[in-house]
Parts: structure tokens; sequence; C-alpha cells
């Protein structure tokens, strides 16, 4: 972490970010969702489009096991195409959750009305898009859509050029 005069200063991090079966079923707002990502200074460091099984959905959401939205969630998240994006950014993943907005789509057009699934959201389920929520999550999360990937491997070579600007 680099910190300044006591004060954080511009920490990178990385963030796994997905759009959803529900938006990527509509090319213009995949369009839209890939230019605020340009918009709001996240580099793509990685991108791929992937489709779901079954128990890929289950493994991923296996701590909302047993709520009332699982059963949908787990067949909504394997209907259709996903694409799943490393972030790169100083603060992402605070920055990726506030773009997105709240959970609840019908919050979130009333909190955040700027927000992606305040925009885009059709239901509490098909809310556009992911976001990791913390650091061990966006490693974990990462692992489990890119395997071929090393966090820690790609801070260490890229995080001193981010800092300096080269
Ligand atoms: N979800 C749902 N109903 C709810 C809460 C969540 O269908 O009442 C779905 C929704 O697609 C959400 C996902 O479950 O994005 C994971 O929920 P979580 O609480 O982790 O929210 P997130 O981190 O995605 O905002």
């Amino acid at each position: 972490m680099l910190l300044t005069a006591g004060r954080l200063s511009k920490v990178l991090q990385l963030t796994l970010a997905v759009i959803k079966p529900d938006a990527v079923a509509h090319p213009l707002m995949m369009e839209a969702l890939h230019q605020r990502i340009l918009d709001n200074k996240f580099v793509v460091v990685r991108c791929k489009d992937l489709v779901w099984r079954k128990q890929d959905s289950e493994r991923f959401y296996a701590e909302h096991s047993g709520r009332f939205f699982y059963q949908r969630l787990v067949e909504f998240m394997s209907s259709g195409p996903m694409r799943a994006y490393i972030l790169a950014r100083e603060d992402a993943i605070r920055h990726w959750r506030e773009l997105m907005g709240p959970t609840k789509v019908f919050r979130a057009r009333y909190t955040s009305p700027e927000s992606i699934r305040a925009q885009f959201g059709l239901t509490d389920t098909r809310n556009t898009t992911h976001g990791s929520d913390s650091v061990e999550s966006a490693k974990r999360e990462i692992g489990f859509f890119f395997p071929d990937f090393s966090v820690d491997e790609w801070m260490e070579k890229e995080e001193p050029s981010f800092r300096s600007g080269r």
C-alpha cells in the first residue's frame, strides 16, 4: 500500500467486473457499459466472454445458498453469455461498486439514479453487473474467472509503472 504524508494516496487495485447475461443480450447496453468502464479511467487488464454451467453458478454464489433468490440467481447466471473483466485503477473495487450502484434495482433508482443498475437493471436478480466487494474477494473471484492469471505477479510487475506513470 502506498502512503503519502499519513494519507492514503493512489492505491492501485484490481477488481473483477462481470456483465451479466441480461445486459450481454443487448448489444447497445454492452457498448454503453464498456464505454462506462473506459470513461471511468479503468484499465482493462483482461476481458473474456464465457457461459457458465449451472454448477459454476452454484459454486460462485455458494454463500447465498438457501436464500430465497438463490435458485433464481443460479438459473439466471447460467442462462447465457457473460463478459468478465479484470479492471485496474486506484481504488478500483470501491469505484466499480459505486458505478454499479446498490444490488436492488428499485433502491438504486432512488438513491443512485446515475448508476449502472439504476439505468439498465431490470430486476433485483437481473441487475446487469457484478463487482468484487473486497481485496480478498477480488483475488478469489479473479482466480475463479481467470485461473491462469496471478494477481500477485501482475501487481509486482505493473504496480511500479502505474505509480510512476511510465
Ligand atoms: N440478488 C437477488 N435478490 C436479492 C439480492 C441479490 O436476486 O434480494 C442477486 C443479484 O443478482 C445480486 C446477487 O444476487 O447481484 C448477489 O447478491 P449480493 O448481495 O452479493 O449483491 P452484489 O454484491 O451483487 O451487489
